[in-house]
Formats: structure tokens, C-alpha cells, sequence
């Protein structure tokens, strides 16, 4: 499948992997909004947040849980920032690959769209 997440993730393209476990991986975005904008994804090609089901819902809270670390590790925990997940066209997704966007290290804008 010709997915740029599923490379990166698989290691065909080379990238500056920030957290990698059994199911999720952690990269920068490529074009930052914030001062820390990661792309946090599973291993597993999931298409988008509609495709979250009873199998795999689990998934869900382990990318919280890794949010919340990798918001420590960046310095953000204690000023805060925002998990956001963008689902389908109208919900500006542009990467066919189920990611959560971790923002912060600015104050970030009270509108969502
Ligand atoms: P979406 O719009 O689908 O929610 O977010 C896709 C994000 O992926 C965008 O913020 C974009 O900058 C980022 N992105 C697209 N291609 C690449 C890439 O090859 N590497 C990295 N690190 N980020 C990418
Ligand atoms: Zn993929």
C-alpha cells in the first residue's frame, strides 16, 4: 500500500523516530504549527479515526497514555496542550493514516475550524 505513514512506521523512509512501542510510533510534523507538533500513529494501518471499532479501541487510550509522556518529554505537560485527530475530508484529514496531532508550547487558539 502506498501509505508515507506505513513507510515511515516500517522504516522505508528514514525518520527521526521520538517513541516507538509495539503499536504506536512518534514522529515530528514535517510542518510544525506549534512549537512541538508530533504525529502520533499506530504500526498498523488504520485509515482513520471511523475506523476505531470494539477490536481495536484499546489503541485509543494506549495513544493517550503516550501523549501524555511525550507531552512531559517535550516540556508541555504542565502548561498544557491539545490532542487533536482529524477524520474524513470535512474534518481536514490529508494523510489516509490514522494519526493524533500533539500541539503545544504556545497558546494555542480556542477555535477548532
Ligand atoms: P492531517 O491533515 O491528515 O490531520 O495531518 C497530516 C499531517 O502530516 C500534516 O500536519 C503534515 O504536515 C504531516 N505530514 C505529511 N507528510 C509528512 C511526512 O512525510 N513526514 C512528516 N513527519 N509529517 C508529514
Ligand atoms: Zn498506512
Amino acid at each position: 500500500m502506498d501509505c508515507i505513514f506505513c513507510k515511515i512506521a516500517g522504516g522505508e523512509i528514514p525518520s527521526d523516530i521520538l517513541h516507538q512501542d509495539d503499536r504506536v510510533i512518534v514522529i515530528r510534523d514535517i510542518n510544525p504549527q506549534a512549537p512541538v507538533h508530533l504525529l502520533i500513529m499506530p504500526r498498523e494501518h488504520i485509515a482513520s479515526l471511523r475506523d476505531i471499532d470494539d477490536a481495536n479501541a484499546s489503541l485509543m487510550g494506549h495513544m493517550a497514555l503516550v501523549a501524555n509522556q511525550m507531552a512531559e518529554r517535550e516540556g508541555v505537560m504542565e502548561k498544557g496542550y491539545r490532542l487533536a485527530i482529524n477524520c474524513g475530508d470535512e474534518g481536514g484529514q490529508t494523510v489516509g493514516h490514522l494519526h493524533a496531532h500533539l500541539l503545544g508550547g504556545r497558546q494555542l487558539s480556542g477555535r477548532l475550524g
